[in-house]
């Protein structure tokens, strides 16, 4: 099974990062809707996909507004929307109120709940079944974090987040098999991270270690501070060597 980190930037696109979008084909699973969004192209059918937002920042929601250019490419089965109440609130009331998007597409919005579990159908062979639990997360307006569980394996998205949220999202995502968290500032950055509701890339080089993730990839990255720089690959080596800083379609093994 495959994940494709569509799109690897926080905050805004650059010449090189569209922000937030990652996809897992074989279960029907899209983590966040950022700019990359529009890359879902390729992958979408006529089966039910399932995105799951992490709060509502517009780095990680504004590509919902795409479903029409992507829906006249070719037939889209049902969008569930899963995220928690208050974002949903802001995706319907805000982002789709008539003055920013004339005509909100036909995506049927879920709400979750933190450490509640929920279990989705994707209607795919050899997948059938995924199962979500939801974590509470550090960062203004709040997010949440999410543990999937696919067959045997298990993949945990963090992002945004500071460290203040780590003994609770710590619990919930050990030993998992591939994590993915976010990171928007190289080493040094560490009061300002915390300032903005972030962490640093060694941060979550460090987060990786404590929770005995096999392997990590780290997102959200900064459009304005280099933080994939060679300094930063070697820092995230010496603390977990397993570590890949994302690009955008990047593929990664689950
Ligand atoms: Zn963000
Ligand atoms: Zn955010």
């Amino acid at each position: 099974m495959e994940i494709h980190i569509l799109g690897s930037g926080g905050y805004h696109p650059s010449s090189k990062r569209h922000t937030l979008c990652s996809v897992i084909p074989q279960a029907g699973v899209i983590l966040d809707a950022g700019t990359a969004f529009f890359r879902l192209g390729r992958f979408l059918d006529h089966k039910p996909w399932h995105v799951f937002l992490t709060h509502a920042h517009l780095d990680h929601v504004v590509g919902l507004t795409y479903y029409w250019g992507l829906a006249q490419q070719k037939e889209v089965g049902p969008v569930k929307i899963w995220a928690d109440e208050s974002t949903l609130k802001a995706i319907k009331d805000l982002l789709f109120s008539q003055p920013l998007f004339p005509k909100i597409p036909p995506y049927e919005f879920i709400p979750v709940s933190p450490n509640e579990s929920v279990a989705i159908a994707t209607e795919r062979a050899g997948c059938e079944s995924v199962s979500v639990l939801p974590v509470p997360l550090s960062h203004p307006g709040g997010a949440l974090g999410y543990r999937f569980q696919i067959g045997d394996r298990s993949v945990a998205y963090i992002t945004d987040t500071t460290l203040e949220a780590l003994p609770v999202y710590g619990q919930v995502i050990q030993d998992v098999d591939l994590l993915i968290h976010e990171a928007f500032y190289p080493a040094g950055y560490e009061e300002m991270a915390q300032r903005t509701g972030h962490v640093t890339v060694a941060q979550a080089a460090e987060v990786a270690r404590q929770v005995r993730a096999k392997r990590l990839v780290i997102v959200h990255l900064n459009p304005i501070v280099d933080c994939d720089g060679e300094k930063e690959q070697d820092e995230v080596a010496r603390i977990f060597s397993n570590t890949v800083i994302a690009t955008d379609n990047l593929v990664v093994n689950i």
